[in-house]
């Protein structure tokens, strides 16, 4: 490999991670989660009966995610609003995430997850479904299983997890970085999100996919060591 990390990580190693719960006080869950200096807020309002009303599903509520990008999230001021950039990925997170809702418990109603990237050095959407994930378990949506995403690339042939901007942007005699940003449900296994920006040969995909998979693992116990510190906080205030 001819590429080297200009931050000095393991091809399968990711940013320092952070995973807090309960960082909205006024939303039903709330979450954040960080790929290094990646940072998502995610809050959950809901279950909530849906307006108007002929749009409510008698047999299932509905999950409805908007991702936003701050405008100081960025170097240059990101104009601010709707984009078909955060429609794509508010359309894909809602996917990613739906595997896992029990939204069969919560008839006629809308659950709605509002992600807000504080800041933004590339793999947003991972840590936006990372941050919802476990925003909505803290919210109490039933849930089969918690959902763990994270961004793998071909830098230079290589494959690497958690890339950077830098490294998305990476080019060597005209060949280009792969994006691929993959999410799993960690108990059953079952990919919820797999996007592939660039080219690359079935059998690198095959390792991508399974460097994910290991790498969405330590993720996940991030993600439930983040729940189970708010359980306990809770715990401790009742015992006060
Ligand atoms: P992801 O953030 O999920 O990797 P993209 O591949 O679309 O999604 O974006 C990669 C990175 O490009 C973002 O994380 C951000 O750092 C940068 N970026 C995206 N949109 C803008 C924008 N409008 N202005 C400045 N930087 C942006």
């Amino acid at each position: 490999m001819t590429y080297k990390r200009s931050d000095g990580r393991e091809a399968d190693e990711t940013r320092k991670i952070r995973a807090e719960v309960g960082v909205v006080p006024r939303a039903d869950g709330s979450a954040l989660f960080a790929f290094g200096d990646t940072i998502a807020i995610a809050a959950v309002y809901g279950p909530k009966p849906l307006h108007p009303q002929h749009l409510q599903n008698p047999e299932k509520g509905l999950l409805r995610c908007y991702y936003d990008m701050m405008s100081f999230s960025v170097g240059e001021r990101k104009r601010p609003g709707p984009s078909r950039r955060s429609s794509e990925i508010s359309f894909v997170t809602t996917n990613a995430l739906m595997p896992a809702l029990q939204l069969g418990n919560f008839p006629g109603t809308v659950v709605d997850v509002c992600i807000s990237i504080l800041q933004a050095n590339a793999g947003t959407r991972c840590a936006g479904i990372n941050a919802a994930s476990m925003a909505l378990a803290h919210a109490g949506i039933s849930m089969s299983d918690l959902v763990t995403a994270v961004s793998v690339g071909q830098i230079d042939g290589q494959i690497a997890v958690d890339l950077t901007k830098e490294e998305e942007d990476y080019e060597s005699g005209g060949e280009k970085t792969t994006d691929i940003p993959i999410s799993f449900l960690p108990l059953s296994g079952k990919i919820s999100l797999l996007q592939l920006d660039g080219g690359i040969k079935a059998e690198k995909l095959k390792e991508a996919i399974e460097i994910a998979q290991k790498t969405c693992s330590k993720i996940y116990e991030e993600q439930k060591k983040a729940l189970k510190n708010i359980i306990s906080r809770k715990e401790e205030k009742i015992k006060e």
